[in-house]
């Protein structure tokens, strides 16, 4: 959607952080484009990280948190999660670049000889090629965002700083706009808040040539209009824009905080954009319904990952969505797979005190043998107890394995990611699959320790009638992304099936199995894909809904 009454110009906002990181700076961008959106500006988002990793695929989810796929395949920083739940927009390749990524292609192009015997440096050559991926977004929208990773101050990031310096010159005063997301911490024993720390920050960033035109400061509290005078007075901005970015209870606040606070207003008259008023009722219907929930569910989710949550940032907020659905809280709770295990073996009703009183038990993605033991027996404890069950990708073949080795009597069924030599391989490595995307038999080379191998993105799945999965979704078609190597082994479907295992979703060539679900039991769903990275606030995803309200009804609510 195009605005009628502005220029066919994109303008760029670019986000920077300052003091410390962990300012949510992510979430800051998501919100601005969400208000801008609800001006009906059309918008996009990009994140520039500073890392050398080509992209966030390989990173170990304990450090880097979740990652991210996008509908074309992009594996990209979670940040992306936050800009697409915030808004209508899909992301895409273009919407994240490391500087990995940027200097791979340097590189390549200067062994190709493209740079034509020219001695090759940061300035111009690496700040060309990220002005360029910045530039791809020019003439697609009103508005793009693009938030620069790590914090002012940093070596690494300095490159894309230099680059979006520049972006001033070469697209006008009235088509950029910097903000700079910094702390204003509040002294308990001087009891006053300081903005010394912020004052510094934009020092560092004047240093490298960038004046911000708007501040955002994250702080425990309002800051009084004094305060933001002298902030403005010494940081160079206007009065009006120095933003107060409190601590919110919910981070859907946001939007509705920033707009309080005058943020899209100031925005739109430094880029010189006229709208009409935001639409936020949505918005505020949300928090309403996320505040004041007429029930609560305890939904366990059993994971690897239980101490950095970050790791499962989408999954946690699709839950959050299906509550919202449902006119619920959903209170959820981390158990670690481990502590299952080693509970199992003192006797399984150790390991099912861990998922007493629960009302939903979910099994999340993840790679690798660690948890794998404790998370089975959490599926043979949902299958037995009829406690709603939804599996997700590594959750939904471990499902598999799961009923092959209780019910159908495959005692050493596994996947070939564990046990490449197990006599049942009921999930393991295709080497060939149709891609819809690039229309083309996909060939899968051997496992490669940089993840080259994974079937990434958007695939369609067809639902088969008389299931769980196409009551749920109310239609045939959907179309989910992926993120993984393995896969439900065809040789097994009849053995399976015929011992009360539902294939409800298949690839529409049915070479791929998508979904599975389980007769005799209230709701049990494994899902090869990931639900969570497609649901949204204000539209939460089918699954989780349902999931949600099964998990109500376990509870005896409804
Ligand atoms: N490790 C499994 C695979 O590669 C599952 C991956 C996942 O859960 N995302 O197929």
């Amino acid at each position: 959607m195009k605005a009628a009454n502005r220029t066919t110009e994109t303008k760029f906002i670019f986000i920077t952080g300052g003091v410390l990181s962990s300012l949510g700076k992510g979430l800051a961008a998501a919100a601005i484009g969400a208000l801008l959106e609800s001006r009906g500006l059309s918008i996009t988002f990009q994140k520039l990280d500073p890392y050398i990793n080509v992209d966030p695929g390989t990173m170990n989810p304990f450090q880097h948190g979740e990652v991210y796929v996008t509908d074309d395949g992009a594996e990209t920083d979670l940040d992306l999660g936050h800009y697409e739940r915030y808004t209508s927009v899909s992301l895409s390749q273009k919407s994240n670049y490391t500087s990995g990524r940027i200097y791979y292609s340097v590189i390549n192009k200067e062994r190709r000889g493209e740079y034509l015997g020219e001695t090759v440096q940061v300035i111009p050559h690496i700040t060309d090629e990220i002005k360029a991926a910045i530039r791809q977004m020019e003439g697609e929208v009103d508005v793009a965002i693009v938030e620069v990773g790590g914090t002012i101050g940093d070596i690494e990031s300095l490159p894309f700083l230099e680059a979006i310096r520049q972006l001033r010159g070469d697209l006008g005063r009235r088509n950029t706009l910097y903000i700079h997301v910094t702390l204003v911490p509040y002294i308990k024993t001087a009891g006053e808040a300081k903005t010394k720390p912020t004052q510094h920050s934009v020092k560092e960033l004047r240093a490298i040539g960038i004046q911000p035109d708007m501040l955002l400061c994250r702080t425990d509290g309002a800051l009084s209009n004094e305060l933001k005078a002298k902030i403005a007075l010494f940081c160079s901005v206007d009065r009006d824009a120095v933003i107060t970015a409190p601590d919110v209870e919910n981070i859907y606040e946001v939007p509705l905080e920033f707009h309080q606070e005058g943020l899209d207003d100031k925005i739109l008259k430094l880029l010189n954009i006229w709208t009409g008023a935001p639409k936020l009722e949505p918005w505020r219907e949300l928090v309403m319904r996320i505040k004041n929930p007429a029930h609560a569910v305890r939904i366990v989710i059993i994971g690897k990952y239980v101490d950095f949550k970050e790791s499962y940032k989408s999954l946690h907020e699709a839950l959050v969505h299906g509550g919202v659905a449902n006119n619920a809280r959903v209170v959820l709770h981390y158990v670690s797979a481990e502590d299952i295990a080693e509970r199992g073996q003192n006797g399984t009703d150790s390991a099912a005190q861990l998922l007493a009183d629960c009302h939903g038990i979910l099994v999340p993605g993840g790679f690798g043998e660690r948890g794998v033991a404790g998370k089975i027996m959490a599926i043979t404890y949902a299958r037995e107890q009829k406690v709603p069950f939804l599996g997700i990708c590594l959750g939904m073949q471990l499902a598999t394995i799961e009923f092959a080795r209780n019910i159908a009597g495959l005692t050493d069924a596994d996947s070939t990611e564990f046990n490449p030599r197990t006599p049942h391989p009921v999930i393991y490595f295709i080497r060939e699959w149709y891609d819809y995307r690039s229309k083309q038999v996909q060939m899968r080379e051997e496992i490669t320790a940089t993840g080259g191998t994974l079937r990434l993105g958007s695939y369609p799945c067809q639902l088969h009638p008389d299931t769980l999965a196409r009551a749920v979704y109310a239609k045939e078609l959907i179309i989910e992304r992926h993120r993984h190597r393995y896969e439900f082994n065809n040789e097994y479907r009849q053995q399976l099936t015929e011992k009360g295992l539902v294939i409800s979703g298949v690839s529409p060539d049915d070479k791929l199995v998508e979904i599975i679900e389980m007769v005799d039991h209230p709701w049990f769903i494994g899902c090869q894909f990931h639900p969570e990275f497609k649901s949204r606030p204000m539209r939460p995803h089918p699954l989780f809904a349902a999931f949600i309200k099964a998990a109500l009804m376990h509870q005896g609510l409804r």
